[in-house]
């Protein structure tokens, strides 16, 4: 199966004047068709340079970055403005930069579908359809500044949702927004994984948004650090328990980032010693042997 989203040893370098940071220090990350993942991470930590590579408005300074199969290195002008429309569809979290200020909420909808070459009439259907499904049909005629910011991000999530992409990028879209707005927007976001088959990757502070996905990934200085998998179990009694097991990320080459806690507990630095045991691997200070 094609990941919908595939990163090997992603680099990113911001250059402005002289100085040079490197947002993204070799990142792997793997998401299928399907998924809802949140990145979750401090900030500074590359979590929005990792979504504006992947929405093809960053380029990759080194590695692989593929959606849906589509290489991000090395596309030309002209293919990256049929990718930006067509496999990814993007809302950020300044209701403002997602809607043009002068159309209305369906006008903003059609509108990449237009540029895409869909018919007025199933451009009207679709519309429809989207605006239902997120819950804003009742603001389809009203222009953007004439809606809540939550109904603004979740119109904003039917434009993105608009020309069917393979991945739906979001980038804290509800940082912004108030608990009750906040909600509503989850719950869109949800219902375009589950109700649209969307595949979703949302950037997030929103200790309320990883909660509820089961899959989310922690970037630490421009890598995945760490990974939380959620899955509902059923026990004996048929009573059904939420169960959440947390990971480190393996990267290609082998590395594991330690956590902090973990490191100064045993005051580890520069050195340590590994060593096979039968069913794990051990970690001692370098000044401790073991056994
Ligand atoms: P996050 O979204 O996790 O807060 P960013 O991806 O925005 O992190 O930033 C990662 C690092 O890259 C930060 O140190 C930030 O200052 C730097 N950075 C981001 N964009 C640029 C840019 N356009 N030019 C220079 N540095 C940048
Ligand atoms: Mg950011």
């Amino acid at each position: 199966m094609v990941a919908a989203v595939l990163c090997e040893q992603l680099v990113r370098i911001h250059r402005s004047g002289t100085t040079e940071v490197q947002a993204l220090q070799g990142l792997d990350l793997r998401v299928e068709p399907g998924e809802v993942v949140a990145v979750v991470g401090a900030s500074g930590s590359g979590k929005s340079t990792l979504l504006n590579v992947l929405a093809g408005t960053d380029a990759p300074s080194a590695g692989r970055a593929t959606v849906a199969g589509h290489e991000l290195a090395g596309m030309t002008a002209g293919q990256r403005v049929r990718y930006r429309r067509e496999v990814v569809g993007v809302v950020f979290q300044q209701a403002a930069r997602n809607l043009l200020p002068h159309l209305t909420a369906e006008q903003n909808v059609g509108l990449p579908m237009a540029l895409a070459g869909t018919g007025r009439r199933e451009r009207a259907a679709r519309t429809r359809e989207l605006l239902g499904v997120l819950g804003v049909a009742g603001v389809a005629e009203r222009r953007p500044a004439q809606s809540s910011g939550g109904e603004q991000q979740r119109v904003a999530l039917a434009v993105a949702l608009a020309n069917r992409p393979a991945v739906l990028l979001a980038d804290e879209p509800t940082g912004e927004l108030d608990t009750t707005s906040s909600r509503e927007v989850l719950a869109a976001l949800s219902t375009a994984s589950t109700e649209l088959g969307t595949t979703v990757l949302v950037v997030t502070h929103d200790p309320g948004v990883s909660e509820q996905v089961a899959r989310t990934v922690a970037i630490r200085d421009g890598r995945t650090s760490s990974e939380v998998l959620r899955r509902t179990e059923v026990d004996d009694d048929g009573a059904a328990r939420l169960v959440s097991e947390e990971f480190a990320v393996l990267d290609r080459a082998g590395r594991v980032q330690l956590p902090r806690e973990h490191r100064e507990a045993l005051e580890l630095a520069h050195r340590v010693r590994l060593a096979l045991e039968a069913d794990h691997i051990a970690v001692r200070p370098a000044d401790r042997p073991g056994r």
